[in-house]
């Protein structure tokens, strides 16, 4: 019997897995991953522990026949590939800069044993949506009626009975223990884990998300971000179970769309990761002195006097989540409040989210930043305050998130005035929307 290698990368489930079964279909599979220790140093430590807890349950789940082996993988697979007598290697694509370099090392080190790349982590794979002259598209509205043309097929049947699979116990390869920096996570990980929280959604969640997808006091989103991440579900078996007459379930599918469309984006630019994606935006005036690195410090740590910026930033440090509107807010405050380059704030987001992605969070903050795709028009500068009362009418998100508002109501609430202990305002927000349009205006 032939014998096939399963490398398990961002897709670390084995339910709807179209690259298990073509490995499958191949022969007996060794599952493996490979603790690439860039990547470990580049995760931040929440990602990290979501990695190793979800590997933990794989394994689990596999009987312990997955190899978790460290270093390069274009040294590391061909190993393993030659210790099995491999006649290939299955993966689910990769599209992000890092992981198709990677795997065109891969590749090549490989040499006569194809490297199968089958399924992706998307909805719709990034390259296959495109206008009739064969260009990406560059605004969401457009994109989103050809993606829903485009469609994708029914889920992959798979599971762990799908495959004979290998022992990797008496292989030669070294193996390694899987990560476990100790970080708490506010949500359980791995493909149990993502499948429950998805089924909780649709019988509590679909019903009321277009309406209360905005409103961070009333949790009204999926929290499947970092499931998706990883890829302990994938997209499709979620699509799968959206009944599209029901209310909410377009609103969702297309917040699926707009993760497909961001990583689209970064595939056909991926210089877009950390220039501006719009290059008109190259010569904005952003601070860098030391007053910037003070206020950079006071958003990080949710001190900037403005409240419902402070509640959000802190719930991200102290939990590696913030609902979207949120992150909107907070990301525009950083650019056009305090003249900041949006990469900064783009960086700590990715230190601290559990679900930090590179497509969609470089181009959630382009958007923000007004110099992505689609992006909101730079003149438009978000108003915390008045957000707060639009989007947290009651308050109740920013009483749980700053304990020092806790008893504040009315404009003390809104403004941050009064309670001791609750740092003043960093700046004027009037005065610092005229200088962001002034420095805008420069651009022309
Ligand atoms: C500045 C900024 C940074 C962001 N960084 C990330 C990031 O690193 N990782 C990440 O997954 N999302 C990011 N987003 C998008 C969005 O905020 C999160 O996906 C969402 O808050 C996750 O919560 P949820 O799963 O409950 O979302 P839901 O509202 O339940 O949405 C369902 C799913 O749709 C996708 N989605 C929703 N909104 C967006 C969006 N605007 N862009 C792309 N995909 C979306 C996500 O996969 C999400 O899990 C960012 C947005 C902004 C404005």
């Amino acid at each position: 019997m032939t014998q096939a290698l399963l490398w398990f990368r961002r897709d670390l489930r084995l339910r709807d897995h179209p690259a298990l079964a073509a490995a499958a279909a191949a022969g007996e599979v060794l599952a493996c991953f490979v603790v690439d220790p860039r990547l470990e140093a580049s995760s931040g430590r929440r990602r990290l522990q979501y990695l190793g807890d979800s590997l933990r349950q794989l394994r689990d789940e596999l009987g312990g026949r997955l190899l978790v082996t460290r270093g390069r993988p274009e040294e590391r697979i061909p190993l393993i590939a030659k210790e099995i007598g491999a006649s290939a290697v299955h993966i689910s694509a990769d599209f992000a800069p890092f992981g198709q370099r990677r795997d065109e090392r891969v590749r090549a080190a490989l040499g006569s044993v194809p490297l199968v790349a089958t399924g992706s982590p998307y909805l719709v794979a990034p390259g296959r949506v495109t206008k009739d002259d064969g260009t990406p598209y560059r605004v969401f509205t457009p994109f989103f009626r050809r993606w829903g043309d485009v469609g994708w097929p029914s889920p992959a049947r798979t599971g762990r009975d799908c495959a004979r699979w290998l022992d990797p116990a008496q292989m030669a390869v070294e193996h390694c223990e899987i990560p476990d920096p100790g970080a708490s996570l506010g949500l359980a990980a791995g493909e149990a884990a993502a499948c429950q929280q998805w089924g909780a959604f649709l019988d509590d969640g679909l019903e009321r998300y277009a309406r209360d997808r905005d409103r961070p006091d009333l949790d009204g989103t999926s929290l499947m971000s970092a499931h998706l991440k990883f890829g302990t579900i994938h997209p499709r078996t979620m699509a799968a179970g959206l009944d599209r007459g029901r209310a909410g379930a377009r609103s969702y599918l297309r917040e699926l769309a707009f993760r497909d469309f961001y990583a689209a984006v970064l595939y056909h630019w991926p210089a877009s990761a950390w220039c501006n994606w719009n290059s008109d935006f190259d010569a904005i005036r952003t601070d860098a002195d030391s007053r910037a690195n003070h206020r950079f410090e006071a958003w990080k740590s949710g001190k900037t006097g403005f409240p419902l910026v402070d509640a959000g930033m802190r719930q991200l440090r102290q939990t590696g989540f913030m609902p979207n509107r949120v992150r909107m807010i907070t990301a525009s405050f950083l650019v056009k409040d305090l003249h900041l380059p949006w990469q900064w704030g783009a960086a700590w987001f990715l230190s601290q989210l559990t679900d930090g992605d590179l497509a969609s969070n470089q181009h959630g903050w382009q958007w923000c930043a007004g110099c992505g795709t689609d992006a909101a028009p730079y003149f438009r500068v978000f108003n915390p305050t008045t957000q707060g009362e639009k989007f947290d009418p009651t308050g109740d998100y920013i009483r749980r998130w700053v304990p020092e508002l806790r008893a504040a109501t009315g404009v003390h609430l809104r403004k941050g005035r009064g309670p001791s202990g609750y740092p003043p305002p960093i700046v004027d927000h009037a005065t610092e929307r005229a200088e962001a349009l002034r420095r805008y205006r420069d651009l022309s």
